[in-house]
């Protein structure tokens, strides 16, 4: 069972997930692993920038706010005594190495991606010993780790850590099955990691999921719970479309699919080490756990809806290239896009016309300057390309579904509910598994498009 950093959003929410998981003791084993208390990563985030220009009164100042975030959460997440203060000894012991860590940033006014990992760290690391310390409190045998302690390696690359596959395997089942088969429940701190040589490294924001079904393959658990603030993964944001519903079931490619486009919560690589042994992971709802939630397993479902599911992604920008002289020219779509890859930028979606006469491609747009400043660079040039075309405000609307796949009309029906809102879309792509359609349109009419193909396709609740 995985909990989100909203269900440990306070220390009243992380003794409810305590007495949730309470429930299900008897006659199971279970393994818990727990995100960073809600905000806290972006927070630290913060604090790292902060320290990195040197502005150390701030710095103090959500240091402090921190502090007392934690502090409190533990006086109300455990009650007894004895192991409120043990707790508390364990959280500052954590609160000093932070602030060590932060200090040390605010000297030198530079923080490296290992640095950064070490001091994002302690969100999860204070979040799991106050939930530890509250199922010891309602008498559960918790024993806590670190994503490290229970064995996780990952590479090197911080910030978005590769796990060696085998390796963890390896150690997690070792590990984690003696004290299982102790009659312990390991706590272990989502998101955290080590390189071979013990350096603290991240699995990437939302790595908590990843940590979760990292260890649901490798124990070979029979399901893997993710707990959230949510009932399950929705045909679509209900904020966007009132009428959107929770989705009883999804494949995993679908799941993935929905990752990748954003739906809450989700980390895109999570469903991998589940996929190969057909571990059914649940998304589940702290704060309504009487709701079944979502069920991800292997088994495509047919029976229902060949679209499952519209999803937006705002805040990313278009470029095109355009210009007869990239006509027929082989190798130009590798140079625009190794032009862009080598600034680290990523590309979200790619469309070229037949013609060859222009590439279209979308990125964050946060990541717009950089790209566009790299083809520029490259291309023009090396004149190369003519003109490069700069759209600031799009969105893309996916629609997904695995049973699109080989069903014929899908995308006409899509368009054509898209069109008859005089929504002009701008750019379409659809990849060969056929799983995903998504097209661009001008960010002002996205979430128009995106109920127009909800209703389209029927897949609200009535009424
Ligand atoms: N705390 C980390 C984050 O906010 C990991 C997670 O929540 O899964 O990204
Ligand atoms: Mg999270």
């Amino acid at each position: 069972m995985k909990f989100g950093g909203t269900s440990l959003g306070d220390g009243k929410r992380i003794r409810n997930v305590a007495s949730l998981i309470k429930r299900y003791v008897k006659g199971n084993e279970l393994v818990v692993v727990a995100s960073a208390m809600s905000n806290v990563t972006d927070e630290l985030i913060r604090l790292t920038s902060l320290a990195e220009s040197g502005r150390e009164d701030e710095v103090d100042e959500l240091l402090e706010k921190l502090t007392s975030q934690h502090e409190d959460a533990v006086g109300e997440a455990v009650r007894e005594e004895r192991i409120s203060a043990e707790v508390w000894r364990y959280v500052q012991r954590d609160l000093d190495g932070l602030k060590r860590a932060v200090k040390g940033v605010c000297y030198i006014m530079e923080a490296t991606p290992r640095t950064r990992d070490l001091i994002l760290s302690f969100g999860e690391r204070l979040s799991t010993r106050i939930l530890w310390g509250a199922m010891l409190d309602l008498g559960m045998p918790a024993v806590y780790l670190t994503g490290k302690d229970a064995g996780i390696v990952t590479d090197s690359n911080f910030g978005e850590a590769v796990p060696l596959i085998e390796t963890t395997r390896l150690n997690l089942s070792s590990r984690l099955g003696d004290l299982i088969s102790d009659g312990k429940i390991p706590v272990v701190t989502g998101f955290i990691a080590a390189d071979t040589s013990g350096v603290i490294t991240t699995l990437g924001r939302g790595g908590s999921d990843y940590t979760a079904t990292l260890i649901g393959s490798a124990i070979g658990a029979d399901e893997i719970w993710l707990w959230s603030d949510v009932d399950g993964l929705m045909t679509a944001n209900p904020r966007l479309v009132p009428n959107a519903k929770v989705l009883p079931e999804v494949s995993y490619a679908e799941a993935i699919e929905m990752a990748i486009f954003g739906a809450k919560g989700l980390h895109p690589r999570a469903f991998e080490p589940t996929m190969e042994k057909g571990i059914p992971v649940r998304i589940r709802n702290t704060f309504n756990p009487e709701n079944p939630g979502t069920l991800i397993t292997r088994s495509r479902t047919v029976s229902d809806n060949v679209v499952k599911a519209v999803l937006l992604v705002d805040n990313v920008g278009m470029v095109s290239v355009r210009g007869t002289s990239i006509v027929g020219r082989p190798g130009t779509a590798a140079k625009v896009l190794d032009a862009v890859a080598r600034r680290s930028v990523n590309v979200m979606m790619i469309s070229q016309s037949v013609s060859e006469s222009s590439i279209s491609f979308i990125v964050k747009r946060d990541a717009l300057e950089k790209a566009v400043a790299a083809i520029e660079t490259s291309l023009l040039s090396l004149g190369i390309a003519k003109d490069v075309d700069v759209e600031e405000d799009v969105a893309v609307v996916a629609v997904v579904g695995e049973g699109m796949r080989g069903t014929p009309g899908i995308a006409a029906k899509v368009f054509k509910a898209v069109a008859s809102k005089g929504i002009n879309v701008m750019m379409i792509s659809q990849g060969a598994s056929e799983l995903n359609i998504s097209f661009v349109v001008r960010g002002a009419d996205a979430v128009e498009a995106v109920r127009a193909v909800h209703d389209e396709f029927n897949l609200g609740t009535e009424g």
